[in-house]
């Protein structure tokens, strides 16, 4: 690929609107167009990176023994009533309406389609397991797509789906595409960790995340310091603490004019945020929910939102909260309060707590579950921090960003029985199919690979998501020996199979240089001054800036050896 002829319209200046690197960096280097808010068009060689993330997960799955099909993006809203999603997936599904008034939407996901797909074409035990996967753009509505390509409304997905004759087959078949993303994001080049995750709108029993650690991730992990667990803050499971067994004191009640923050009451109370309980309110689909945790705790709303089987929670604001319970905020307690209670495990282990007394300016002394107010149900419901001991062995967990590119799940029967999806069994019998699905964000990926490897000059892609392995300068377009070697190097690299761009444009050398950072591209070679004088070419690495000057005839065997151990890095 010659530089003069290829649309790379590198920016000298940092777009104003991106807020991390590679969302930034992409924008400089010309690998990506913004057309509208969370929609890009990936120039050359932002896609050249997408093909190579395709190429890995391809040839992974064909390992794993999945096959690729493609299916529509546009899906008849008829088969997601069928499975109650139409309502259920909220407003990331895009809803419309074609000529003749049929509802659609556009794919955020295919567990519907392949289902159907699934449920006319496979009869018999003698057909399972199936495993089957796509590539395909994805439309998600997304209330914030920032980032640029880490969180689109449009973006690239592998999804697979495997069908199975039962939960052990199944199981099998989750452990496969466990194994199999293992290995996609490790020759990706990229560092990540699987953890626990909660399942989300796609439902089902048990999942995992793959996590590409990094601090713009906005993703929260926890991760064990002595065993293996690790977990997606949202999931990971707090150990609720013994019950205080000490006597019940009298319920009293304070007045506390004008206070309302828990740091505030406390201080006028003379008491600890551990000794008060804090009650917040939510809207849960069409009911309000009161939660009680404790004064400095956090209310973890996926694990709220599983609890109540509600699409969506959102904490209401002063006049919701008004509105619904008839108190100003800051004033809410348990005792007598007008709404669904839900309480944090924490909390129910505690004695003679204080809350708002559910009148203004004044709050409760010595309130106690059981004795002044009940639950409609008492969970773990908190946010779990980095002083909360490991969930599995006890020990000491440490909480680090990450952003997810990888997902898969146990999905079971629930898509298989809605739908119908049966298949006889060797017994005869009608059996619903055990279903599980995966996913890979094949174009967050590429900013995730962006996010960990980059510094103040540009991005430093890994050798096996390079769009191009090698970028050959020409510092000489004007000099025919120059130039001479300069050609001679290209196709000399291009037979021997190796991915190289030509800058051949008339610009500076130092603009040449800026531009090579800044493309990210691993190998630099460089034909310039030092031919003329000594007759050697300049190698560097993009990553570390080793540099090695060889004569021309010696670079192709050492690009061919540098190539194939980047390749076997990732
Ligand atoms: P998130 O929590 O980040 O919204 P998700 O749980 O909704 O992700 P899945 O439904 O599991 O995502 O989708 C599979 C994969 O697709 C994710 O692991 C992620 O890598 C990618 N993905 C999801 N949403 C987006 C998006 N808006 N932009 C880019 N990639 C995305
Ligand atoms: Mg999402």
């Amino acid at each position: 690929m010659r530089y003069s002829q290829s649309l790379i319209p590198t920016l000298k200046e940092t777009p104003a609107e991106a807020e991390v690197a590679s969302h930034r960096l992409l924008l400089r280097a010309g690998y990506i167009r913004k057309l509208t808010a969370g929609i890009y068009t990936y120039l050359p060689l932002g896609l050249a990176a997408v093909r190579k993330v395709e190429g890995i997960v391809r040839e992974e799955m064909a390992r794993a023994g999945a096959q690729e099909l493609l299916m529509p993006m546009v899906q008849p809203a008829d088969l997601w009533h069928e499975t109650g999603r139409y309502e259920k997936y909220g407003p990331e599904l895009l809803r419309f309406v074609d000529r003749h008034d049929r509802e659609s939407c556009l794919g955020p996901t295919h567990e519907e389609v392949i289902t159907d797909l699934v449920r006319r074409e496979i009869r018999s035990y003698r057909d399972l397991p199936r495993n089957l996967f796509q590539i395909q753009t994805k439309f998600r509505d997304e209330i914030r797509p920032r980032f640029g390509l880490m969180r689109g409304r449009e973006f690239i997905m592998k999804d697979g789906y495997s069908f199975d004759v039962d939960d052990v087959a199944a199981g099998e078949s989750y452990r496969k595409m466990y194994d199999a993303y293992k290995r996609i994001f490790s020759r990706c080049g990229l560092d990540y960790r699987p953890v626990e995750a909660d399942s989300g709108t796609i439902g089902g029993s048990f999942s995992h995340e793959f996590m590409v650690l990094a601090d713009t991730g906005e993703d929260t992990l926890v991760i064990c310091s002595n065993c293996d667990y690790a977990a997606n803050s949202e999931k990971a499971a707090v150990t609720a603490p013994p019950a205080d067994e000490s006597p019940m004191l009298e319920l009293v009640k304070v007045e506390t004019p004008g206070k309302r923050k828990v740091q505030v009451v406390c201080d006028f109370m003379d008491i600890e945020p551990q000794q008060l309980v804090k009650t917040m309110v939510y809207q849960a689909g069409e009911e309000v929910v009161a939660v009680l945790v404790r004064g400095d705790r956090e209310v973890q709303e996926v694990k709220l939102k599983n609890l109540l089987g509600a699409v969506e929670v959102t904490i209401l604001d002063d006049k919701g909260v008004f509105d619904a319970t008839g108190v100003p905020t800051g004033y809410l307690g348990p005792v007598g309060i007008k709404v669904k209670l839900v309480v944090d495990n924490e909390v129910a282990a505690m004695r003679n707590f204080v809350t708002g007394a559910n009148e203004k300016n004044y709050h409760f002394r010595n309130v106690n579950m059981g004795r002044d107010f009940d639950a409609f149900a008492v969970a773990d419901l908190r946010q779990i921090n980095s002083e909360d001991p490991c969930p599995e062995c006890g020990s000491d967990l440490v909480m680090k960003e990450g952003i997810e590119v990888g997902h898969v799940f146990k999905l079971g029967t629930g898509y298989s029985k809605a739908m119908n999806a049966v298949f006889q069994d060797s017994d005869g019998q009608d059996k619903p199919m055990v279903m599980g699905c995966y996913g890979i964000g094949v174009s967050r990926i590429v900013a995730a690979a962006v996010e960990q490897n980059h510094d103040e000059n540009g991005m430093i892609f890994p050798m096996p998501l390079a769009p191009l392995q090698v970028i050959l300068l020409n510092l000489g377009i004007h000099d025919e020996s120059i130039t001479t070697v300069a050609e001679s190097l290209y196709h000399e690299l291009q037979e021997r199979g190796v991915e190289v761009l030509l800058d051949d444009r008339d610009e500076r050398p130092g603009s040449k240089f800026k531009d090579a950072d800044l493309l990210g591209i691993p190998l630099r070679i460089t034909v310039g001054k030092r031919f003329t004088k000594d007759g050697v070419v300049e190698l560097r690495k993009r990553a570390g800036g080793e540099v090695e000057e060889l004569k021309p005839e010696q670079i192709g065997d050492r690009i061919v050896t540098l190539i194939s151990d980047g390749m076997l890095a990732g």
